[in-house]
C-alpha cells in the first residue's frame, strides 16, 4: 500500500485565536490531535497573502521565483497597469504536478490560483472561481457532474457569488453579520461533502482542502473571535455574535475530525495555514506621505478617501495608476495589499522617473525617510521593517516586485488613496494578516504532544513529497521538516532528493476576455468586502 497524505487548509488560521478556542472547549478535537501530534508557527512570505502564501505552500518555492506577489501583478514587465493573478503567474511547479508526475493522483479542493486548470491526475475543484464559470473550471470537466449529485450542492454558496457574499456583509447591521457567518458555516460544509463523496469514490494518494471560513470570519469580525478584544460587558446581540463564530469553528472542528477519521489512522494529516491574523486599529496612507515628501503628484482623478476605512471602491485597484501624475511622481505605492513601495526609473515603466544611475542613492533617502516616520502623538516609529526587492523577492521574477515592502507597527496594509492626513485611528478594530500562521501534523512516525519552533511555509511541500514516499525535488527552496519525525523512523525512511521541477508549460490559448472580465470583477468585489482592497 502506498503512503498517503492528507492536506487540511485553514485560510488565516493563527494560535491567538485557535488556542483559547482549544481551551475553551470550542475545538475539542483539534486540542485531541495536537495532543497526538505537533505543532508549531509556520513563518509566511512577504508580504503574507493569500495568493503568495498559498503558492509558496503549494510550490515549496518564494515568491521571488514562483512570481505571485500580491493579489495583483503588472500586465507585463513594463507595464504600470495590473491584473489579478491566477494559474498562469504561477511559474513553479506546484506539489499536484509533481506528484503526478511520479504516478500519484491528487484531490484538491478550493485552493486559489488553481485556474485556469493545470493538467494533473486526480480531481480539482478551484477556490476563488465564480460559480458561473465552476462546471468548465474543474479537473477534469466531468467532475462537475459529478460533484453536482452530491447531497445539498449548491454552486452559488460553494463558489463565488457577488450577490450572496454582498448581501451577507453590505454595511454592518446585525442581521449580515448573522448571514455572513452562516453562510461561511455552509459552505464550509459544502465544499466538505464534495471531499467525503471524493475520498470514497476515488480515494487519492494526497487529498487537499481548503477551509477558508476563519479569513473571512477574522477580517470582519476580529473583535468577537480574539479574546483581547470581547467586550468585557457584551451586548445581547454582541454576545449572540460571538456565539455563532464560535460555533463556526465548533462546526469547523467537526469536519476536520470526520476528514481525519475518513482518511485513518495510515495517513499522515497535515493542517497548515497561508498567513496568520491579528488586529488592526489604524490606517496608514502610504502614498499621502509619498505626496508629503515629494515624491509623489496626484493626478485630477485621484480617489480621495472618505469611507472612513481606507478602501478604493469596486474595480477602482486596476485603475490605480491613473491616480498618480507619472510625469511629477518618483515613487508610489501601487496596491494597497502588497504594502509595497515602486520607486519609478526612466525606461523602466514609461519615460518618467528617476536616472536609473539615481536608484541606489533614492531608495535609500527613502528608506531613511520611512523609518523616521513616527507618530506624532507617541512618537513612536509607523514603519517597523523595510525590505529591499533583492531582501525580499530574490529570483528570477523579481523585476516585478515592488522596490521596497514595509511592514507597519499595525500589522496591517496600507491605504494608497488620497487622504489629508497620513495616520488615521479606524472607526473599530478589524482582522488582518500577520505572517505567524498555524503547523499541526499527525501521523505514523511523527511525533506525539511536541510543541516545535516555527517552520517556513516553503518546507510543507518538501514535507509532503517526502511523506508520500517520493523522492524530494532537488530544486525547492524549503526542506523537509525532518524534526516532526521520530527520530528512529526518519532515520529508517532518509530523505531521497530527486530530479529538480519542471517549468510549468505555458497555457496554449489566450483568455476568453469576457469571461475573465466578469470573474475579475467578482474576485474584485469579495476583496474590497473583506477589506483587502484598503
Ligand atoms: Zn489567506
Amino acid at each position: 500500500m502506498t503512503d498517503r497524505a492528507v492536506l487540511i487548509g485553514l485560510d488565516g488560521a493563527t494560535f491567538a485565536t485557535l488556542d483559547p478556542l482549544m481551551g475553551e472547549g470550542v475545538m475539542p478535537f483539534l486540542k485531541e490531535f495536537l495532543a497526538s501530534g505537533v505543532r508549531s508557527e509556520l513563518l509566511s512570505v512577504i508580504p503574507p497573502l493569500t495568493p503568495p502564501g498559498w503558492a509558496s505552500l503549494v510550490t515549496g518555492r518564494t515568491p521571488g521565483n514562483h512570481g505571485v506577489m500580491d493579489f495583483f501583478r503588472f500586465e507585463s514587465p513594463d507595464s504600470r497597469y495590473i491584473r489579478l493573478v491566477d494559474s498562469r503567474d504561477v511559474k513553479c511547479e506546484t506539489i499536484w504536478s509533481i506528484i503526478s508526475r511520479q504516478g500519484l493522483k491528487a484531490t484538491v479542493l478550493n485552493f486559489p490560483l488553481m485556474t485556469p486548470p493545470r493538467p494533473m491526475s486526480g480531481n480539482a475543484v478551484p477556490g476563488w472561481a465564480p460559480w458561473k464559470h465552476l462546471p468548465r473550471l474543474c479537473s477534469p470537466q466531468e467532475l462537475y457532474d459529478k460533484i453536482k449529485a452530491v447531497p445539498g450542492f449548491n454552486v452559488q454558496e460553494l463558489a463565488m457569488d457577488l450577490q450572496l457574499e454582498g448581501k451577507a456583509i453590505e454595511g454592518s447591521s446585525k442581521e449580515e453579520y448573522e448571514d455572513w457567518i452562516h453562510l461561511h458555516i455552509r459552505r464550509e460544509k459544502q465544499w466538505f461533502e464534495i471531499l467525503r463523496y471524493l475520498m470514497q469514490e476515488d480515494p487519492c494518494d494526497l487529498t487537499a482542502i481548503l477551509f477558508d471560513g476563519i479569513d473571512k470570519l477574522q477580517h470582519l469580525l476580529w473583535r468577537f473571535i480574539d479574546p483581547d478584544c470581547v467586550p468585557t460587558h457584551p451586548s445581547g446581540w454582541e454576545r449572540r455574535i460571538r456565539d455563532l463564530c464560535l460555533d463556526y469553528f465548533r462546526q469547523l472542528d467537526g469536519l476536520i475530525a470526520e476528514t481525519v477519521a475518513m482518511a485513518g489512522p495510515e495517513a499522515s494529516v497535515f493542517l497548515a495555514s497561508d498567513h496568520g491574523f491579528g488586529p488592526s486599529t489604524e490606517i496608514f496612507y502610504i502614498n499621502a506621505w509619498l505626496h508629503r515628501q515629494g515624491y509623489l503628484e496626484w493626478a485630477a482623478g485621484a480617489i480621495e478617501d472618505t469611507s472612513d476605512a481606507g478602501r478604493l471602491g469596486l474595480g477602482m485597484i486596476s485603475r490605480s495608476p491613473s491616480m498618480v501624475d507619472w510625469s511629477r511622481t518618483t515613487a508610489y505605492g501601487l496596491t494597497p495589499s502588497s504594502n509595497g513601495v515602486h520607486i519609478a526609473v526612466a525606461g523602466r515603466r514609461g519615460q518618467h522617473g528617476i536616472d536609473l544611475k539615481e536608484y541606489e542613492r533614492v531608495r535609500s533617502v527613502l528608506m531613511d525617510q520611512l523609518y523616521q516616520l513616527t507618530d506624532p502623538a507617541t512618537g513612536g516609529r509607523l514603519v517597523t521593517q523595510i525590505r529591499t526587492r533583492e531582501e525580499a523577492f530574490l529570483g528570477t521574477r523579481m523585476d516585478m516586485a515592488p522596490d521596497l515592502t514595509l511592514s507597519i507597527r499595525d500589522g496591517g496594509f496600507v491605504s494608497i488613496l488620497k487622504s489629508d492626513v497620513v495616520l488615521k485611528p479606524r472607526p473599530e478594530v478589524v482582522g488582518t494578516h500577520r505572517p505567524e500562521g498555524v503547523f499541526m501534523a499527525r501521523g505514523p512516525g511523527i511525533r506525539q504532544g511536541r510543541s516545535l519552533p516555527a517552520l517556513s511555509i516553503i518546507d510543507v511541500a518538501p514535507t509532503l513529497v517526502h511523506s508520500l514516499g517520493l523522492p524530494v525535488p532537488s530544486d525547492l527552496e524549503g526542506r523537509v521538516a525532518a524534526q516532526i519525525f521520530e527520530p528512529a523512523s526518519f532515520q529508517a525512511r532518509p530523505i531521497r532528493v530527486g530530479e529538480p521541477t519542471q517549468v510549468p508549460e505555458p497555457f496554449p490559448q489566450r483568455r476568453d476576455r469576457k469571461e475573465d472580465k466578469e470573474g475579475e470583477a467578482q474576485v474584485l468585489e469579495r476583496l474590497k468586502q473583506l477589506g483587502y482592497v484598503e
